[in-house]
């Protein structure tokens, strides 16, 4: 069952994730080398606090933080912790869920630590890219593989891989709902998208094979074969003409 928002409920949802942006915001600031992941983990949780938001992760199925934070070869769910250092050179993939007024927004970014070697750096900038190429065939008439096959593409056009066992999803009262929203193709298949659906897009790109491994924290997930990963989300509403990004940054 795919949930419609009404255009109060995606106004709501607006603001959602107009903290999530912020708190982006703050994060990027705070990342250098010498930061652990735990602190940054409570900058977010005391932000997010102060706007009025409940963080969306905290306690979701026991996760024991209110962020996500991802380093290097780690895809996603990795736990912030004391004993995780940034360094110079290192990339970092950070998830951040808010729910406020009974409403989620879910966005992630991946963020270079201090300065980024030419490989991150176009891992970095790919996958950016394939999550915009995503959200741009995000309208009415379009399927979710029309979606997920732009992702795809342009991933794989620079070498890499998107991973298949994570995917975005239906946002809104939940933080996941229907659909399941996969990172490619092919086109023309799975849910037509129309107004007032409401998708967390978010493409997981390895620089390496797609395969996938958890860790025996039981969250953390890293890549099968140790390469470089990174992650883009944002929340998207479908709206009549097109779509919004609720989770972009900048003022409203
Ligand atoms: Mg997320
Ligand atoms: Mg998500």
């Amino acid at each position: 069952m795919i949930y419609k928002k009404s255009p109060e409920e995606i106004a709501t949802m607006r603001r959602a994730g107009k903290v999530v942006a912020d708190t982006h915001e703050r994060l990027e600031e705070a990342i250098r080398p010498g930061v652990t992941t735990a602190e940054l983990d409570r900058i977010a949780d005391e932000y997010i606090a102060g706007a009025g938001g409940v963080p969306s992760f905290k306690g979701y199925r026991g996760f024991p933080r209110s962020i996500c934070s991802s380093p290097n070869e780690m895809i996603v769910h990795g736990i912030p912790s004391e004993d995780v250092v940034l360094e110079d050179g290192d990339i970092v993939s950070l998830d951040i869920g808010v729910i406020l007024d009974g409403y989620h927004g879910d966005s992630a970014w991946t963020y270079a630590v201090g300065a980024a070697d030419a490989a991150a750096a176009e891992l970095l900038k790919v996958t950016e890219a394939s999550l915009d190429a995503a959200i741009g065939q995000t309208r009415p008439g379009r399927r979710l593989g029309d979606v997920g096959y732009a992702a795809q593409q342009v991933a794989e056009a620079a070498g890499f891989s998107v991973v298949r066992e994570y995917a975005g999803h239906g946002i809104g009262r939940s933080l996941h709902e229907e659909p399941w929203v996969p990172n490619y193709g092919p086109p023309g298949r799975r849910e037509l998208l129309s107004a007032g659906m409401t998708i967390a897009i978010e493409p997981m790109v390895n620089a390496g094979g797609a395969g996938t491994k958890v860790l025996d924290d039981g969250w953390g997930v890293v890549t099968a074969d140790g390469s470089l990963s990174a992650h883009f989300e944002h929340t998207v509403a479908v709206t009549p003409e097109g779509h919004e990004v609720l989770t972009r940054r900048g003022p409203l």
